[in-house]
């Protein structure tokens, strides 16, 4: 008996606007393509669903799926053509299988949107029910708390049975909301911020600023391993600049006093970023801060460091705690590489007593006796550039 599967994802565009709306599916189809390497023909769009047809097991397939920003949930499902019998063969597969893996009570519940379908639904949850009792007598119906629910579909298309709906993670399919330029540090915020952004379909690239020798090799392996987590996240390579940032910190620490040492250091960072911005096209800088999380992060901190660039600096974790970014950080796969111990440029040249209340007049003050274009050249100037897949981390001439 021939049965095919399809992969039913379900998505919802609603609440999108403008130009978004039509753009989403598209969007989403060749995101969903570019992950899976299925051909033009064994994806077909069709009323508010997009059907998957692979040639082989599904199981890799589903997998990817589940990482696909856009994607809200998505069921194997076998299909079969609109007629009576093949679909109570194909429901009585289904039981067969979930018999094997445990299940001892069902529900069916079928819809019909095809309405010249002879049967509605209750006559259909009626045939297909009593076939599966008689396939397998040993299976009971419980309509309230089922093991398993048959869920039928009756649609033009064909008739769609399915057991499960597997969750994606929802949001928007990356690059249909721009691009955007993550500050990526090994620490747990970051990654966060930048899958946070990937999930309103922002394509993120991101910057780690390095030092050398002060801060070693490992601090920069450590981003480029959370940079392939967040690859495969957008499902395609993200690059990561690393500009060298060894000269400005020598340089603020020679100049500035010690409590100002870290919003200088940040400043450069959003100069350095811009400049890669301006560069690049991206629309906007991404933090992973969150206000009052350590000394750096209050709100006069944030105003003083953002009034450096022009840029727009978008910071989803703000008003989150630190248990729930941790939570976040485990789901998404980054935070076991976040919390391996190997320091961060800032940790190094850490003041003891850092400002909380910085004062613009008075950083910009001691600003004036840097040279910040030679400054920020001089980052730009030994600049490493990374294109990181989930699989492979190569470099690429220094732009
Ligand atoms: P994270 O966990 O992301 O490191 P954090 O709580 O340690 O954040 P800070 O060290 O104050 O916070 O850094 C605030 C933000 O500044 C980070 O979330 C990150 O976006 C950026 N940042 C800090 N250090 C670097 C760096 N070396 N390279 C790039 N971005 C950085
Ligand atoms: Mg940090």
């Amino acid at each position: 008996m021939t049965m095919t599967q399809t992969i039913l994802v379900r998505y919802d565009e609603i609440g999108l606007k403008g130009k978004n709306r039509p753009e989403f599916v598209r969007r989403l189809v060749e995101n969903i393509r570019r992950v899976t390497g299925l051909s033009k023909d064994q994806v077909q769009i069709e009323w508010g669903r997009i059907y998957l047809h692979p040639s082989g097991d599904p199981k890799a397939l589903c997998q990817r799926l589940s990482m696909v920003f856009g994607v809200k949930s998505f069921s194997v499902a076998l299909v079969v053509p609109p007629e009576l019998e093949r679909m109570q063969d194909a429901v009585i597969e289904m039981a067969r299988r979930a018999w094997a893996r445990g299940a001892r009570t069902f529900k069916i519940e079928a819809r019909r949107s095809f309405k010249a379908f002879p049967l509605n639904s209750m006559e259909l949850n009626r045939e297909l029910g009593g076939a599966v009792l008689r396939a397998l007598p040993e299976l009971r119906v419980d309509v309230h708390r089922p093991d398993v629910t048959f869920e039928v579909e009756v649609r033009q298309e064909g008739v769609f049975l399915f057991s499960e709906r597997l969750a994606g993670p929802g949001g928007l399919p990356v690059g249909i909301t721009g691009r955007a330029l993550l500050l990526l540090s090994g620490g747990i915020d970051s990654p966060v911020a930048g899958w946070m952004l990937m999930k309103r379909g922002v394509a993120v690239d991101a910057v780690y600023f390095h030092s050398p020798p002060y801060v070693g090799e490992k601090a920069k392996e450590k981003v480029l391993e959370l940079g392939r987590v967040l690859a495969r996240w957008r499902g395609e390579p993200i690059t990561i600049y690393v500009p060298y940032f060894t000269e400005i910190q020598v340089e603020v620490s020679r100049c500035a006093p010690p409590p100002l040492w870290t919003i200088l250091f940040r400043r450069f960072m959003h100069r350095v970023a811009e400049r890669l911005a301006e560069a690049n096209h991206y629309g906007a800088l991404v933090t992973g801060e969150s206000l009052g999380q350590v000394a750096s992060q209050t709100m006069e901190n944030l105003a003083c460091v953002e009034a450096a660039t022009r840029m727009l600096i978008l910071r989803p974790l703000i008003g989150w705690d630190k248990a729930e970014i941790v939570r976040l950080a485990r789901e998404i796969g980054t935070y076991e590489i976040s919390i391996l111990p190997h320091e961060d440029c800032c940790v190094l040249f850490a003041p003891r007593h850092p400002e909380t209340r910085a004062r613009l007049d008075r950083v910009e003050a001691i600003e004036a006796r840097l040279d910040i274009p030679r400054l920020v050249g001089s980052a730009l100037g030994r600049m490493e550039v990374f294109s990181v897949t989930e699989t492979e981390i190569s470099a690429l001439s220094a732009v």
